[in-house]
């Protein structure tokens, strides 16, 4: 699904070797942290899945293609086969949960009765009975919900969480990393960028460690452990 080929990033700006010589594969299916302290390069491999950035050295596969040579105009399409969720939540502060997931589905040109798609997402999330909630009205660990279905409500292929527990006192991030599961367990292929130990330790999958932009462990059993 997602390949990274002897990935080299280095900000010509700053001179920092952002990753070095990065090789891995995703596949469909998988549940996947990227993780190592501030600055080891977590960002920066999420801004080259997105294709906000190209290597300076090898080549990223996104879906099989080389992420170089997908057109700008082309890049709204590949961006819709990714959902993401990021630290804060970044809801529309005045509408409900339902038209939060609503205006995603019309902005990304879908049809048919928005607010039942909406809906259906919300119940994967626990919280179809806060549909006409506003975020206001609903718990930082609720928000953060009502965001992964947001990011779920278009049926990504994959699901990109940028430090999805940041803002969440432990007993909430333990929820939303058993929410993560489950969506897994139901066929969603999910990796989670975070610098939290306790996340990666807490629920064990394949763990990509990165220390000053190298790869320095691959581990199918997951676990944070240097
Ligand atoms: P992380 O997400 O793990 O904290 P980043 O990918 O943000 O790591 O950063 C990796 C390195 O690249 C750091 O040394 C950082 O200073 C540098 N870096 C990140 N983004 C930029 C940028 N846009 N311009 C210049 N240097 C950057």
């Amino acid at each position: 699904m997602i390949q990274f080929h002897n990935i080299t990033k280095t900000y010509s700006r700053t001179h920092s070797h952002a990753l070095r010589a990065v090789n891995f594969k995703i596949s469909e299916g998988e549940f996947i942290y990227i993780t190592g302290h501030s600055g080891a390069g977590k960002s920066t491999l999420l801004s080259l899945i997105l294709r906000r950035i190209t290597p300076t050295v090898g080549t990223v596969y996104l879906f099989g293609k080389d992420a170089r040579k997908i057109r700008e105009s082309k890049l709204p399409y590949l961006r819709r086969q990714m959902g993401m969720v990021f630290q804060n939540h970044r809801l529309l502060p005045n509408v409900s949960a339902q038209e939060n997931l609503s205006f995603v589905l019309r902005a990304t040109g879908h049809k048919g009765n928005l607010a039942q798609k909406s809906t259906v997402a919300l119940r994967h999330v626990g919280l179809a009975h806060k549909r006409k909630a506003y975020p206001i009205e609903l718990s930082l660990g609720e928000q953060q919900r009502v965001a992964i279905a947001r990011a779920i409500v278009t049926k990504p292929a994959i699901l990109l969480c940028d430090e999805p527990t940041g803002n969440l006192d432990p007993d909430t991030s333990w929820e939303i990393l058993d929410l993560l599961n489950e969506l897994h367990m139901r066929g969603t292929t999910i990796l989670v960028a975070t610098h939290s130990r306790e996340l990666v330790d807490s629920l064990k999958h394949r763990t990509i460690v990165l220390r000053a932009g190298e790869v320095i462990r691959d581990d199918i059993e997951g676990g944070y452990t240097l």
